[in-house]
């Protein structure tokens, strides 16, 4: 079974297709996946591996190995342009995230002023008030939405929760408009027999719909790049991927960053 990709609260640094020389915060376990979608191109495997042994990293050892880190780094003169989280998991189900983003962002201001900090979020935890503070102050708030079809969204990022749909997180992410970055995966494949796909005119133009509506200040497109869980799943071509990119620039005015 394919199992996580980190076995460190921090990684790196890496080089990010999207974000360029980028030092990885794992706020999942070392050992395990946590989140709340069980996407079938996730890198770091299905949730079926479980949550592992070494649990939830605290604030205080987050803090710590971070600061150690930049620390480190700004000794050896080594270059950084962004501090991501992302990792085994949905960093927002961390129950100290907010504390968490505040310890980086003096961290940052400390040792790298002027690098960025990011977050990569699935979007599920946007009904809670302290998650939102926390992402309005990272530089980098990319929020994931993969389709704005309902069956398509939960047929590829398989929601842990009932209750998480489309209806609900779009207003949700409106809360974001003008600041927030959107990012989607595009891919197409299938899933114990049952089609799979996001990138048929329709799905497109459903997605243009909604970030019409949510109006974030950027959107991401991106496929995929290592291997996923459900092996059937294909790697978009480029020029697929800036066609979709120029549709959805010329119907909503919002730049699109393509990564292949
Ligand atoms: S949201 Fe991210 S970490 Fe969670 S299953 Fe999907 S790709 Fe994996």
């Amino acid at each position: 079974m394919q199992t996580v990709l980190f076995h460190s609260t921090i990684f790196g640094p890496i080089h990010s297709r999207r974000l360029g020389t980028s030092l990885g915060v794992n706020l999942s376990p070392a050992d395990g996946k946590v989140c709340t979608f069980d996407c079938l191109y996730c890198e770091a495997g299905f949730n079926a591996q479980g949550p592992g042994r070494a649990g939830l990293p605290p604030r205080e050892e987050v803090r710590r190995l971070l600061r150690e880190k930049l620390a480190q780094m700004r000794r050896d003169g080594e270059s950084l342009d962004v501090i991501t989280f992302s990792g085994n998991g949905e960093p927002t189900v961390h129950p100290e995230f907010e504390g968490i983003i505040e310890d980086t962002i003096a961290a940052r201001d400390e040792f790298f002023p002027g690098v960025k900090i990011s977050v990569l979020s699935n979007s599920t935890q946007l009904h809670r008030p302290d998650v939102c503070r926390a992402l309005e102050r990272v530089d980098n708030n990319i929020l994931k939405l993969d389709s704005a079809v309902e069956s398509t969204m939960q047929a590829l990022d398989r929601p842990t929760s009932p209750a998480f749909s489309i209806a609900k997180v779009l207003p949700q992410l409106e809360r974001f408009a003008g600041t927030g970055i959107v990012q989607t995966m595009l891919t197409r494949g299938s899933h114990h027999g049952v089609p799979v796909d996001n990138t048929t005119d329709e799905e497109i133009s459903a997605l243009i719909e909604a970030y019409r509506r949510i109006r974030p200040r950027e959107i991401m497109i991106y496929t995929i790049d290592r291997r996923t869980p459900e092996q059937s799943l294909e790697r978009i071509p480029v020029e697929e991927l800036r066609a979709a990119a120029e549709r959805i620039t010329a119907e909503t005015g919002i730049p699109v960053q393509v990564s292949a």
